[in-house]
This record gives C-alpha cells, sequence and structure tokens, in this order.
C-alpha cells in the first residue's frame, strides 16, 4: 500500500529580467497646467487647458526650470513590479510620494522564482566608491555565475520546502530564502516623486547630477519611465531639457 500522496514541490525558476505594468492612471500634461494656472486664473485654469499648446509646453518648462514642483503632483500612477528582492529593498528607500504594497511571505507560499543576470548583465566592478565602471564578464564567469546562483537557489528553496512541510510557519522558514527571490508589489507615485525616482535610479547621458544606480533597479526605472513619458510627453521632455532633476 502507498503512504499519503505529497504535494509536488514547485520546479525553480530563473529570470534575469524584471517586469513593470502600468495598472492604473490618472495623469497627463493638463494635470499640470490646471494645477499651474491656478495661480493666474483661478477656477478658469480649466477652461483655458487647450487654449494655446506652445504656451502649454513653455509653462511647463518653465515650471520644471525654476523647480516649481507642486503642480506636477495633481496625478497619479499605479504600477505593479516583479523584481528581486534586492531590487525592492533599494525601491523602498524612496519614502516620499511613493505607496507601497508588497506580497507577504507570511501570508502565502513563496514561489520559487529567482534572478540570474542575463549575459549582457556588466559583471565586473572596476574603480573605487563613486567612481565604479562595470565592465563585461568572461564567458567563464557567466557560467559560475549562472551555475553558482542556481544551485544555491535550489538549496535554499529545498530547505525552505522541508521546513514548511515539517509544519514551520511559512514567516520562520522564509529566512533561508535569499534577496535574489523574486516579489511582487504595487506602487503608486506621482509625476514628481517619479522624477526623484528617475533621477537617482538611472544613468542617463542628459543628467546634470549623475547617478550610478545598481544596474537591476535601473531596469525597473527604465520601464516606469518609458510608461510616464507616454502618458506626460510634455513634462517627460521638460525632465529632459532640465537635466533629469526633480522640481
Ligand atoms: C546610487 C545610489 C547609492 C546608494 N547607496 C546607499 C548606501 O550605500 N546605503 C544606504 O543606506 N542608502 C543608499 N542609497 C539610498 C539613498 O541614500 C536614499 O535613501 C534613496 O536614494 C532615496 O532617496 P531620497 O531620500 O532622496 O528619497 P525620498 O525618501 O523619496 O525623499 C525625497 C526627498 O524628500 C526629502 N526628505 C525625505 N525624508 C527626509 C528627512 N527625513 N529629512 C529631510 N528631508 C527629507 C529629501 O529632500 C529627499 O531627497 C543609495 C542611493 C543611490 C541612488
Amino acid at each position: 500500500m502507498s503512504g499519503p500522496v505529497e504535494a509536488a514541490s514547485p520546479t525553480p525558476v530563473f529570470r534575469s529580467d524584471v517586469t513593470v505594468e502600468l495598472v492604473k492612471h490618472s495623469a497627463s500634461d493638463r494635470d499640470v497646467l490646471w494645477a499651474a494656472r491656478v495661480s493666474t486664473a483661478g477656477e478658469q485654469s480649466l477652461e483655458e487647458l487647450d487654449a494655446d499648446p506652445a504656451r502649454s509646453q513653455g509653462l511647463i518648462n518653465y515650471l520644471m526650470r525654476d523647480r516649481h514642483g507642486s503642480p506636477f503632483e495633481h496625478n497619479s500612477m499605479t504600477f505593479f513590479v516583479s523584481a528581486p528582492i534586492f531590487v525592492f529593498r533599494e525601491f523602498h528607500r524612496h519614502r516620499v510620494g511613493f505607496s507601497y504594497n508588497e506580497e507577504s511571505g507570511r501570508y502565502r507560499e513563496l514561489q520559487p522564482v529567482f534572478y540570474v543576470p542575463g549575459p549582457d548583465r556588466k559583471l565586473v566592478q572596476q574603480g573605487r566608491p563613486g567612481q565604479y565602471v562595470f565592465v563585461e564578464g568572461t564567458p567563464e564567469q557567466h557560467k559560475l555565475v549562472t551555475e553558482a546562483m542556481e544551485r544555491s537557489y535550489r538549496d535554499s528553496y529545498a530547505a525552505y520546502q522541508e521546513m514548511l512541510a515539517a509544519g514551520v510557519a511559512r514567516e520562520v522558514a522564509r529566512a533561508t530564502l535569499p534577496v535574489g527571490l523574486f516579489s511582487s508589489m504595487y506602487a503608486t507615485c506621482n509625476a514628481r516623486s517619479l522624477m526623484h525616482f528617475l533621477g537617482l535610479r538611472t544613468k542617463h547621458e542628459l543628467a546634470k547630477v549623475p547617478s550610478f544606480p545598481q544596474r537591476e533597479i535601473e531596469m525597473v526605472a527604465e520601464e516606469m519611465e518609458a510608461e510616464w513619458a507616454r502618458l506626460m510627453p510634455l513634462t517627460h521632455a521638460a525632465f529632459n531639457k532640465n537635466g533629469r532633476v526633480a522640481p
């Protein structure tokens, strides 16, 4: 007679990408314009929205250049982000103008989805802090990284499963899981807080103040920026024109 059937442990999945989905938004360049024009037009500001497109672009550019930031706050974008935990640790340092909700390792069994750098990820760091450059890894280094990470991920997930199977609480067993495990969250922000995030978490030739973000959070930032640029093209253009410094 056979014993009780044990549930099969899920097979680990290894990913080298991140995903960002814009799930909800109320964000347009018009939101900046009516908020700014209340200064001079009062409640008439809504009626003036489409009056003169060139003037509108000029106004947004002026607000950005002179760092009149509050008109850029009257909008909202909610992103669903899937990325490794080490990216979320960096992301959650952005306290102002961001709201977060992340999946729970206490209330659900964590799935074995792990980050392994892709072949285009530069592997070798050279230089001093603040002056790092990253250069290509050799094929041998790529092979080592892939094999060592996958081995370690499989081992830690097996330990997690072993503890769960023995009745240990998820919140205890999860301690064995690494920061390369994928998590997911909703992040809601506005254009002003997003610009601050992008100024720090992207490396861009137009940036007046260079930043040196880790590539994986930059991958998230680039996808968020692409969505935002589509929603608020004038604001995005003014951000670039003024050195990618949040107003
Ligand atoms: C390339 C890079 C490397 C980093 N390395 C490290 C590291 O080694 N160790 C580490 O711990 N962190 C590190 N960080 C995180 C960094 O220190 C910030 O926590 C993170 O970038 C969030 O920035 P922020 O505080 O400006 O954003 P937010 O928290 O969103 O704040 C936005 C702005 O609000 C104002 N503000 C917010 N809170 C306060 C406050 N309490 N007092 C006064 N003003 C406030 C500031 O003007 C701030 O710029 C790094 C960040 C980057 C981009």
